[in-house]
């Protein structure tokens, strides 16, 4: 379904009756449009601190929650957490199979997000059991709070991963899940 949706999007982005208030059809975007993009989306409807980091807090009794980076545009309003079972990978654990969670991508895909602090809340624990769990419940942050499908700098996360600036991110260290 989520494969779908994308496709549709697209199609829509470049359909010549598509009417869009920024930038000219055919034109590729550059900084203008980007600032111009961003003053009209850079609206907060909900709170990161709130919905996510709190919940992060109260995971602390049971699992590791280690920052890995934080948004460069606010590093102090948009930090960025993985949630790992405990002695991940770790001695015995070597032999589990791994698995990584992530939610929040699309900042604006709610579900996501949610779904992945519900399952680490609800089911982590007993899980680790049988595996090393690795969970990211929001990647972005920002479009979190502006229920935005792009990041700040009108990028869309998911088509951007390998130019590693994600959300985008200031990696405080090595990504090693
Ligand atoms: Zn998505």
């Amino acid at each position: 379904m989520h494969a779908a949706l994308h496709a549709l999007q697209n199609y829509r982005m470049v359909a010549p009756s598509h009417f869009y208030p920024i930038g000219k059809p055919g034109v590729a975007w550059g900084e203008a449009e980007r600032a111009e993009w961003l003053s009209r989306a850079d609206v907060k409807s909900r709170s990161y601190a709130d919905d996510v980091l709190a919940q992060l807090e109260q995971f602390k009794s049971r699992f590791d929650v280690i920052q890995y980076g934080a948004l460069s545009q606010d590093t102090q309003r948009y930090p960025l957490h993985v949630v790992k079972t405990r002695d991940f990978g770790v001695g015995a654990n070597g032999d589990k199979p791994y698995i990584l969670i992530t939610g929040g991508t699309h900042g604006y895909e709610t579900s996501g997000v949610l779904g992945a602090l519900l399952f680490v809340q609800q089911h982590m624990e007993k899980s680790s059991a049988h595996y090393n769990i690795a969970v990211i419940p929001c990647v972005s942050p920002w479009s979190y709070e502006c229920i935005q499908r792009w990041n700040a700098k009108a990028i869309d996360p998911n088509r951007q991963v390998h130019v590693y600036d994600l959300a985008p991110t200031r990696w405080c260290s090595d990504v090693t899940l």
